[in-house]
């Protein structure tokens, strides 16, 4: 059985399945993240650029959990790339979520027009890991070539990636370079949500062969997406504001896909991405401000 928890490469402990809220309208955050810990996440993954730190934060304290009991991962939006930005960039976040301490704080982006300012804003999370503000460091949709130039010009390897995956997206080759530098590989969008976003699009929810092996577990196909990918490795991050929801994504742990399922999931990617190529990602197109605390 995969137990939820990853270690991760320098050595802290990470729920494998948290809570994603991209996309949470801030006025019911604090009640979704207050049941989702109600319900045993232990897990929540925001960014800065999600306009919610201060309602996941609000959420955590109305759970009454103990601070560190629960794992806080956010992320710096490339608009406050840059050494001096990105430490200042903590300072908004923490202010926000209302805590002294992340437990793992990722670039959100990485600027592929601006890469020197992308990879100042690491090494403002490598200080900011020196000084014990920071439990962890990572990255997010850092493609094989970003990964590379930041392995080679910064020091601390990050302990994540967090990328586009679910059965129709796998990154294959991206998970294979994650897994040589010992980065765990944390999947967004990890049922497919955004399969579903665009009504002309294939949803993974109703992939035949998905609900098939569903059906042999007594499973629905969003709890067969979540232990194909703990049981392959990774973390993941589903979102949902529906408390039974909630609670049918945190209900993987009683059951096990055999190879074959896990091979048959594989088998669905296309290829196809659903978020932004990372390429295009400009400080022009999708800057904006994050306020202050
Ligand atoms: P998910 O794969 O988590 O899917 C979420 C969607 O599926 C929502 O529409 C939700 O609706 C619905 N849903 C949730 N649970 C179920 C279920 N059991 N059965 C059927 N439908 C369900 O996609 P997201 O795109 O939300 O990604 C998850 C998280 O990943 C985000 O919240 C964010 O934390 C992170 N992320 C990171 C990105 C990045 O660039 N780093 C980009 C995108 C996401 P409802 O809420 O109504 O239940």
């Amino acid at each position: 059985m995969t137990q939820n928890t990853i270690t991760l490469n320098n050595g802290v402990a990470m729920p494998a399945l948290g809570l994603g809220v991209f996309q949470t309208p801030p006025d019911v955050t604090t009640t979704v993240v207050d049941q989702a810990l109600h319900l045993g996440y232990r897990h929540i993954d925001t960014a800065a650029a999600y306009a919610n730190e201060r309602e996941v934060g609000e959420g955590i304290r109305r759970a009454g959990i103990a601070r560190d009991d629960v794992f806080i991962e956010t992320k710096v939006w490339i608009s406050d790339y840059g050494y001096d930005e990105t430490l200042h960039a903590f300072d908004k976040t923490a202010g926000k979520l209302g805590v002294d301490q992340l437990d793992l704080f990722i670039l959100h982006q990485a600027l592929p027009s601006a890469f020197d300012r992308t990879l100042a804003a690491y090494r403002a999370l490598e200080e900011l890991l020196a000084d014990g503000k920071v439990r962890a460091i990572g990255v997010s949709n850092f493609m094989p070539e970003h990964l590379d130039r930041l392995l080679a010009e910064t020091t601390v390897v990050p302990a994540v990636n967090q990328i586009e995956l679910h059965p129709y997206f796998q990154q294959a080759e991206l998970q294979k370079l994650d897994a040589a530098s010992r980065i765990v590989t944390q999947a967004w969008s990890p049922i497919g949500g955004i399969t579903s976003y665009r009504e002309s699009a294939k949803s993974t929810f109703d992939d035949p062969t998905i609900l098939e092996i569903g059906r042999q577990h007594g499973k629905t196909a969003a709890q067969v997406m979540l232990r194909w990918h703990l049981q392959e490795g990774r973390s993941v991050i589903p979102k949902s504001v529906k408390p039974a929801r909630l609670a049918e994504n945190l209900d993987v742990f009683d059951f096990e896909l055999t190879t074959a399922e896990i091979a048959d999931i594989d088998a669905l990617d296309t290829g196809v991405r659903g978020g932004p190529e990372p390429d295009v990602i400009t400080l022009e197109t999708f800057g904006r401000d994050i306020p202050e605390a």
